[in-house]
């Protein structure tokens, strides 16, 4: 199949709009008609540079939703016509996470840039063509069965593609990963579209305060919006003290959904003794932050990361679908604005400058 689609070819650079051949859904694959694929924070980090190692051409986007086009010899669960969610961590359903249930720690991601069998389905007059994980940004693409999670057919479908990766991510780091209880006290620093799916777990969850922290006031709305209770403008403010103000004796839990190492160091500083502060933002390569073995030994906090919310996305993905539906999750507010294909950059460049919630880009 022939699609056209936006294709990084160098860091810092537009990305351009290619005719990319795509090979047909081979043994468990199936190919995914794309309705709608949100800007995520990692794929900026391929497009600005701040991620090496990353392989181009490559084919960006780790979150988004379609309708199964057609399917490969093999393929058991999934049928032309399907509703899906793409999945950014197809599992191996054999090693020791998978069977323990967290298949987002599976040992056999596929290698980056490639399908699990080490090859691409997208090419280029000849060459190869990377995928970022699922490669969303494509019009059409080829993914393992595992990786395309049956949903119902009555949710807004270009709205469930967000569930792909910033709901699950922000939602399940407080609810599956902290295990926030009801009156605990959270901070989530950084209210972009992960955080504020963060914000929107803690208020499930029953958490309060639920404290908002960001360094730009418009984000700090949204997050008053989707649940926080408070919001703290860390620019404006000494973080440390405000939290003091609020709490007394600092959080029982901070959520970093950012991903600056300032604010990590800040997430530890603002713990309660025995808080735990969970890390979920990325930084960019070999960034590091300083802990304070005396504050951890002496107050018995713990740092914790947390991958794709902890959870199964083949159960977290549904359950996304029903708590919206159920009006217990706000999913249509998340998106601040709607892209053409060929807007990708523009929709970048709105990411970097804190601009949104969530860009989606609509085929
Ligand atoms: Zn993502
Ligand atoms: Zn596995």
């Amino acid at each position: 199949m022939l699609i056209t689609a936006p294709v990084l070819v160098k860091p810092r650079e537009p990305m351009q709009m290619l005719d990319l051949e795509l090979d047909d859904p081979g043994f468990g694959e199936v190919r995914v008609r794309m309705v709608a694929s949100g800007v995520c924070h990692s794929c900026l980090h391929a497009a600005d540079g701040s991620h090496v190692g990353i392989p181009m051409p490559i084919v960006l986007g780790d979150e988004g939703s379609g309708v199964v086009d057609a399917v490969g010899p093999g393929c058991r669960s999934l049928s032309p016509g399907d509703h899906v969610i793409i999945s950014w961590a197809p599992d191996c359903g054999s090693c020791r996470p998978c069977c323990l249930g967290y298949p987002a720690l599976c040992l056999n991601n596929p290698p980056v840039g490639r399908m699990g069998d080490g090859r691409t389905r997208f090419h280029y007059q000849g060459e190869d063509v990377y995928h970022y994980g699922p490669a969303t940004y494509g019009p059409y693409i080829v993914v393992p069965e595992e990786a395309a999670v049956s949903i119902r057919k009555d949710f807004p479908l270009d709205l469930a593609a967000l569930i792909g990766c910033s709901v699950t991510t922000g939602f399940g780091a407080v609810v599956n990963t902290a295990g926030v209880r009801s009156g605990q006290s959270v901070a989530v620093i950084g209210c972009g579209g992960v955080g504020l799916n963060a914000v929107q777990g803690a208020a499930a969850t029953g958490a309060y305060p639920i404290i908002g922290v960001d360094v730009v006031d418009s984000k700090l709305e949204y997050a008053r919006h989707f649940g926080a209770t408070h919001t703290i403008n860390s620019r404006a403010e000494d973080l440390i003290d405000a939290i003091t103000a609020l709490t007394g004796e600092g959080v029982d839990y901070s959520i970093v959904a950012v991903g600056s190492t300032t604010a990590m160091e800040q997430g530890l500083a603002i713990l309660a003794k025995q808080g735990i502060e969970v890390i979920l933002g990325l930084p960019g390569t070999g960034e590091t932050f300083a802990v304070d073995p005396f504050l951890m030994m002496q107050g018995e906090r713990k740092i914790l990361g947390s991958r794709y919310g902890s959870g199964n996305p083949m159960v977290e993905f549904p359950k996304m679908i029903e708590l919206a539906m159920a009006g217990r999750l706000n999913i249509d507010e998340l998106v601040t604005r709607r892209y053409d294909l060929d807007e990708a950059d523009e929709a970048f460049r709105a990411l970097a400058a804190g601009e949104q919630a969530r860009g989606l880009i609509v085929f």
